[in-house]
């Protein structure tokens, strides 16, 4: 465990690890409330971890804080590795939204939608908005608070690292992720709390440089292909990445492949599946 630590009148962070992507080793778990307290990414699967997030929690109702519930950002395996043990242990509901819940093997005390709040009473009342943010994973949540302008962002964005747009084969959907992107820009905080890395001051101008990221990469695909059409999913990777360590490779490909769908669907790139994998022009 890294932490706890305070970063605010009404949220705390632990840093718990977790089997993530690299260079992140360890996932950021976070108490919102300065009385009433929700508990979110219900991260590790490790025995020693998992003990020390226990007490951390218990250290936080030890300290006239009442624990309320465990809030999923979504499903994925670095999220969600010690939601069941920890809603056991400590006898707290698991908040989520529905197509989370659909992807794990557990049941959700509740279920979140886009709009809901969730009030927190204290010294510091807040009030957290429910954005459903799919594009990473379906049933993406961040938790907005607007007197505060803090945002917990889940996989949106990054303190460490990248974050990777799965296909429409694995969840992800890159139109919809970029959209989403634009929405949480437009919430202007001061502050987010991603699931990986520090917290990320003016969170509006990351989220731009993410989209333009993308938006570069696309281009690229486009350039690609206006040159040498033809190509397959893989044959894109070389020229658009250029040299890449062989374990990042088929990461690489996953967001192409996303990049790629988007492209489609939007009329400006076609696909042929004639041959063993489709090749785009
Ligand atoms: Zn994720």
């Amino acid at each position: 465990m890294l932490g706890p630590r305070s970063l605010s009148a009404a949220v705390e962070l632990a840093s718990f690890r977790t089997p993530t992507l690299p260079p992140a080793t360890h996932t950021n778990s976070y108490a919102i409330g300065s009385r009433d307290v929700v508990l979110v990414e219900p991260a590790t699967p490790y025995a020693g971890e998992r003990r020390a997030f226990l007490e951390w929690a218990r250290s936080l109702a030890f300290s006239g804080r009442k624990l309320l519930a465990i809030f999923v950002t979504h499903h994925h395996k670095d999220h969600t590795g010690g939601a069941e043990f920890f809603a056991r242990e400590l006898g707290l509901p698991l908040w989520m939204h529905a197509e989370t819940e659909a992807r794990l093997p557990l049941q959700a005390a509740r279920l979140l939608t886009e709009g809901e709040r969730i009030v927190l009473d204290g010294p510091v009342p807040t009030s957290w908005e429910i954005l459903h943010t799919p594009g990473h994973a379906p049933g993406h949540l961040c938790l907005h608070s607007a007197s505060t302008r803090e945002t917990i962002v889940g996989d949106m964005v990054a303190g460490l690292g990248t974050i990777l747009i799965p296909p429409k084969s694995g969840d992800g959907d890159m139109a919809e992720y970029l959209r989403q992107l634009r929405r949480m820009e437009t919430l202007d905080s001061f502050t987010a709390y991603a699931a990986h890395g520090e917290p990320i001051d003016n969170p509006s101008s990351r989220y731009r440089a993410y989209i333009a990221h993308r938006l570069t990469r696309e281009a690229r695909i486009l350039e690609v292909l206006t040159i040498a059409p033809g190509r397959t999913a893989d044959e894109l990777v070389d020229p658009v990445y250029g040299e890449l360590p062989f374990a990042t490779r088929p990461f690489a490909v996953m967001s192409v492949v996303a990049h790629l769908e988007k492209l489609v669907t939007e009329g400006r790139v076609r696909e042929s599946d004639q041959g063993p994998e489709p090749r785009y022009a």
